[in-house]
């Protein structure tokens, strides 16, 4: 036997589910003869791209991780006292393993289907319940992107709430951090805000300010008493935002206590890397009156169908959707993996363990302060948590030395100098600290009687500034300390939720990619995990060179110049391009220039963005095949020639079609003096094939938590970097404390300068194991599986809008309106697909009674024939209804879902067997997953909303109708 030992296993072959044999019969289904055949059938001939991909030669999973290992060798783990917002964290082993690196979590989608997501949003609700505890406000989100934004959100409610319409002023205190205001700088300046930073002891409060934002520890460490200063802004009508440190409000009176009107923050520190700057859960906590102009999402309680607790997502939910350029902001992913495992830190350690943990973090700041001062050294805050300030003179330089050769990182500013102490300092640490602090003096830890010190360390939180209110009380955080407890919970809410582990979630616009483990295990090693975002350059050459690679690699993917890997999300990116299509066209003399074409299919988001960045929104009309009415757009584009600012289009449309005519529409554009923005959420149908720069587009994002594999975490985190055209890239957002400028930068659009750095692993490994030829292969199957499904569900279901030649792209439209003649909702449908063990497809969106179905590439064809086989039955008993062989109103859609109660009840009272309701095919038995509540009611939740834990015992839940408006994206 001849032994060939040229064999390299081929990602791509994993990625990419269809095997030769379905591939074959796939393209007989759908009447082609080759994929080739295909794709020339689907995408315009003049948009292909004429040249393969440029990107080096794919990776074996084994090479990838062994090459990453040596790139990862290049970042330097140092201890880090850097703070700033970002504090080393012990992440408990169970939570790490069994919800961070775990696809029942990460992979699960936003909950919009509540009855198969009722873990998740009992985890969102504990995260709500301890971010209200913690700072004593009223009500509180399940997650924003970070600090900063949620900082700039809390702005933008003050000033759309505020009761005078003249004033237009924003104090600012100058100890808020620097990346903050950064943000809030980029966020002010479209709507006319003014900011006014400076110290709030002396500030004069005026009638044209509506509010006032200071930060608790400021941001040197100093623990101010804000209270006078609430009451005196009170006065004046002058609401007060508080940025607080989450950690910290275990031991200082919260600012719900003292007049704050809403408090943000990030609760990174409660058992979530640092990750060089995320992801990190921000969280935005206020009072009841302010529940509806809330950003983000707000998990509620409600009753389901047999009138029992359950959950769903609140309110705004949809917000954007609705209120379009009226919404009150366009966050849509969030970051609800990491807000899961904050809440589940709170759970785990309960009040008595996270008062430990702040109690020895102030301790041994405490320590250090007092070891050092009898080293002569002068600490500067006079009432501290974590972090201490000293003006070290001509020992800067001599200190600074010291601690990078003890691979520890303070935070320099000249000769003034911050340490925060987290939770992984120990008392080793100071010591090593303390010994080296008096070297520089020529002394010995001998001049320090550090163990006396140690043994008698009282607080320095003024009395009136010292907690006294009780926090995280609800039986769920004094109940699972022990690990085995702590696993069963975790592993009790998974198994509610359905995630990728079971089945196609086959969301159009979504994309819900493979998340693959070799994509997601490096995301944990310390040397990604444990890096601070301002740790000196010369500790952090292994993630630059990950960041140089992925926007090389995305650059060419996309044609574009350069990118920006800096905004959290697809919203953040669209709000980020339009920030820099602004900055072009002010820089030109064209600061005129503010008016936004956006079709009326545009996704929510964009309009909701466009409006973020002082644009005026025109809506262009689509015809009835679903296209740009090329007509409407270019009368648009010359009415308001003067004044264009640009056009906001998703490629291939929202309704799942290349459009012939984008090269003209980006013409038109372009002639008219505007600036073409590509939303990339379509992306999936692109790569390899077509560009956005090959379109025409000067603009565009990319949701790599969409397109790149960044697992969706339950609705975040997600990555939306921007790739601009040669002329826009010098306006590619800078950062106020990391040097990466482009010579006219606008302000920072997130914390961090890279964004969620620490995911962009994830992006990058896609990348570097398909190569060129699998990122295309990828598309073409994409399309493909698109396509069958479309073919065998079509005689079924009316396909809305398909391409000149009958293909659809990546995903296709559903049309269910039909139904509701005898009375069947898309929603039925929707909560039907439960039953057979399927999440619905998008619901609504961008047709209302419609869903948008996207398999991806990598969904085999068994899997893509097992949701045909659920689609046709169900269609099956749509039929039913219709000719009344099943009842109008008791049937198995209108029930739907069913849980393993009322199929197991004594009592069964429906016309239809019990078996036809769970086990409607034969597949069904065989791996049968019950959603853990009937369907919920979504009105009952609103009239009475509830936003954290309720004792169970409070409630008695009565029946009441369920009317569920249903969506997906
Ligand atoms: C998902 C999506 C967005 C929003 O992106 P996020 O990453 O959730 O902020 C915008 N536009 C379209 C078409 C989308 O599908």
């Amino acid at each position: 036997m001849k032994l060939n030992i040229d064999y390299q296993e081929k990602f791509q072959a994993r990625h990419i589910a269809p095997n030769e044999a379905d591939t074959a019969q796939m393209l007989k289904a759908t009447g082609v003869t080759s994929l080739d055949e295909l794709i020339s059938q689907t995408i315009p001939e003049k948009i292909r791209l004429k040249a393969p991909l440029n990107l080096p030669p794919a990776k074996s999973e084994f090479d990838y991780l062994a090459a990453l290992r040596q790139t990862a060798s290049k970042n330097k783990v140092f201890k880090s006292f850097i703070g700033q917002g970002y504090y080393d964290v012990i992440v408990p082993g169970v939570i790490q393993r069994n919800i961070l690196e775990n696809p029942g979590w990460y992979t699960q989608y936003t909950p919009y289907q509540a009855e198969i997501a009722q873990g998740r949003l009992q985890a969102l609700l504990n995260f709500q319940t301890m971010v209200v505890d913690l700072t004593g406000m009223e009500i509180a989100n399940a997650s924003l992107l970070d600090e900063g934004t949620a900082a700039a959100e809390a702005m933008f409610m003050q000033y759309s709430t505020r009761k005078n319409a003249a004033a237009n002023i924003f104090f600012v205190s100058e100890e808020v951090f620097p990346q903050t205001i950064d943000i809030l700088k980029t966020r002010a300046q479209p709507y006319g805000i003014e900011l006014l930073i400076g110290n709030h002891q002396t500030v004069e409060l005026t009638d044209n300010m509506f509010g006032a934002i200071v930060q608790y520890p400021a941001g040197n460490g100093a623990v101010y008493n804000y209270k006078d200063f609430a009451t005196k802004g009170h006065e004046k009508g002058i609401k007060l935002t508080v940025v607080a440190d989450i950690m910290s409000l275990v031991l200082l009176t919260p600012p719900g206590e003292w007049g704050a009107d809403i408090v943000v923050g990030c609760t990174q520190r409660f058992g979530v890397p640092m990750g060089f700057g995320g992801p990190h859960a921000a969280f935005f906590a206020t009072k009841e009156e302010y529940k509806r102009s809330i950003p983000g999402r707000i998990i509620g309680v409600t009753i389901d169908s047999a009138g029992n607790y359950a959950l769903r997502m609140a309110l705004q939910t949809r917000e954007q959707h609705i209120r379009r350029d009226k919404a009150t902001s366009n966050i849509c992913t969030a970051q609800a993996l990491l807000a899961i495992m904050a809440g589940m830190y709170a759970v785990y350690h309960g009040p008595k363990g996270v008062k430990l943990i702040a109690e020895r973090i102030h301790g041994l700041t405490i320590l250090l302060a007092e070891s050092l001062k009898q080293l002569g050294y002068g600490q500067l805050n006079e009432a501290y948590f974590d972090t201490l300030k000293f003006d070290l003179g001509s020992l800067a330089g001599p200190v600074h030395a010291e601690a990078i050769n003890n691979e520890m990182n303070f935070n320099f500013k000249g000769s003034v100098v911050t340490i925060s102490i987290d939770e992984t300092t120990s008392p080793e640490d100071i010591k090593t600290i303390v010994r080296f602090f008096a070297r520089v003096k020529g002394k010995t830890l001998n001049d320090v009687s550090f163990d006396e010190l140690k043994g008698n360390l009282t607080t320095v939180i003024p009395a009136d500034l010292q907690r006294t209110s009780a926090y995280l009380t609800h039986a769920l955080f004094n109940s699972h300390h022990s690990e085995h407890e702590m696993l069963r919970y975790i592993k009790s809410l998974e198994a509610k939720d359905l995630s990728l582990c079971h089945s196609m979630i086959a969301l159009g616009s979504c994309t819900m990619k493979l998340n693959a483990t070799t994509e997601m295990i490096p995301v944990t090693w310390a040397e990604f995990s444990k890096m601070h975002p301002f740790a000196p350059t010369d500790q952090v050459g292994g993630y630059m060179e990950i960041f140089d690679e992925l926007n090389n690699w995305l650059s060419e993917i996309t044609g574009f110049a350069a990118m920006s890997l800096q905004p959290n999300a697809g919203a953040q990116g669209e709000y980020a391009g339009l920030m820099v299509i602004r900055a072009y066209h002010n820089d030109r003399g064209d600061s005129h220039r503010n008016i936004a074409l956006i079709p009326s299919s545009a996704h929510g988001t964009n309009p909701a963005s466009a409006a973020m960045a002082g644009m005026k929104i025109v809506v262009v009309r689509c015809d009835d095949n679903g296209n740009i009415d090329v007509a409407d757009l270019k009368a648009k584009a010359e009415q308001y020639k003067n004044e264009l600012s640009c056009l906001m289009v998703t490629y291939p449309s929202t309704h799942g079609v290349f459009e012939e005519s984008i090269i003209e529409i980006c013409e038109i554009i372009h002639a008219n003096g505007g600036q073409v923005y590509m939303d990339g959420a379509n992306m999936n149908a692109q790569v390899g094939l077509t560009s956005p720069a090959n379109i025409g587009a000067d603009v565009c994002h990319l949701n790599l938590h969409k397109t790149f594999c960044i697992p969706h975490g339950g609705g975040g985190p997600g990555m939306g970097p921007i790739g601009v055209a040669k002329h826009l890239v010098p306006y590619l957002p800078g950062h106020a404390v990391v040097d990466i400028d482009k010579g006219k930068s606008i302000h920072a659009v997130s914390s961090a300068p890279w964004g969620s750095a620490s995911i962009l692993i994830i992006s990058h490994a896609y990348i570097a194991m398909m190569g060129g030829d699998g990122l295309t292969n990828a598309t073409r199957y994409a399309i493909l599986n698109a396509n069958y499904i479309k073919t065998r569900l079509e005689h079924h279901y009316p396909v809305l809008y398909t391409g000149t030649n009958g293909r659809c792209a990546h995903e296709m439209i559903l049309d269910c309106r039909a139904f509701k003649n005898f009375g069947i909702e898309v929603t039925d449908i929707a909560k039907r697909l439960m039953d057979y063990g399927f999440h619905a497809p998008t619901v609504s969106f961008p047709v209302a009674g419609t869903v948008m179905v996207e398999p991806t590439e990598s969904e085999p064809k068994h899997e893509l024939d097992r949701f045909c086989d659920a689609m046709i039955a169900i269609r099956h008993e749509i039929d039913n209804v219709e000719k009344g062989l099943l009842d109008k109103t008791d049937n198995p859609l209108k029930n739907a879902p069913h849980t393993a109660a009322v199929i197991t009840a004594n009592e069964w009272e429906h016309p239809y067997s019990r078996q036809k309701a769970a086990f409607p095919l034969p597949y069904v038995s065989a791996y049968k997953f019950w959603p853990s509540v009937g369907r919920v009611n979504d009105t009952y939740g609103d009239r009475t909303l509830i936003c954290s834990c309720p004792p169970l015992t409070d409630y008695e839940f009565e029946e009441s109708e369920v009317t569920t408006p249903e969506y997906g994206t």
